[in-house]
């Protein structure tokens, strides 16, 4: 394994699991100001959504561009160690697969929102977020969701 730098440790540590991260406390404010209540981080859960909204039957991620390897402005792989970011991401985007792979075999409806959606020059107004995501979570019928910054997927 590659030695990480003491730079690159600090940021992995800040970083490691993203909880209550920025972009998640701004969509959770505004979903429950839409009146949708949710339960956080939920441990039965494969991957422990950062939200989930049980009457609903919806899991929520909230994914940090970076850590997730999502193909936006806001991913660039360190100039040092890429083999070791290379293979952290590709497990971090292996296991979120596997894991929505597995919420839908239960049922589960699939909300993924990415920090890009938040930041940077396409980013979207938090009402509009708001408004797509709210939409999704009470239609019923809509199995997936993906909203980011660079473009909406619907599957
Ligand atoms: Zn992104």
């Amino acid at each position: 394994m590659d030695v990480l730098t003491i730079e690159q440790r600090r940021l992995n540590m800040s970083r490691i699991k993203g909880r209550d991260t920025k972009p998640e406390l701004v969509l959770r404010r505004a979903l429950h100001a839409n009146g949708l209540r949710y339960r956080l981080h939920v441990k039965g859960l494969p991957g422990r959504p950062d939200l989930v909204f049980p009457q609903y039957k919806v899991a929520t991620f909230v994914h940090g561009c970076f850590w997730h390897g999502h193909d936006c402005h806001l991913f660039k792989l360190p100039m040092t160690n890429r083999r070791f970011w290379k293979n952290k991401i590709n497990g971090n985007r292996k296991r979120d697969e596997k894991q929505v792979a597995h919420l839908k075999s239960d049922g589960w409806r699939i909300l993924t929102v990415w920090e890009c959606v938040f930041k940077g020059p396409e980013r979207l107004p938090v009402n509009k977020v708001k408004e797509t995501c709210s939409r999704f979570i009470r239609s019923g019928n809509q199995k997936y969701l993906e909203i980011s910054g660079v473009k909406t997927l619907r599957r």
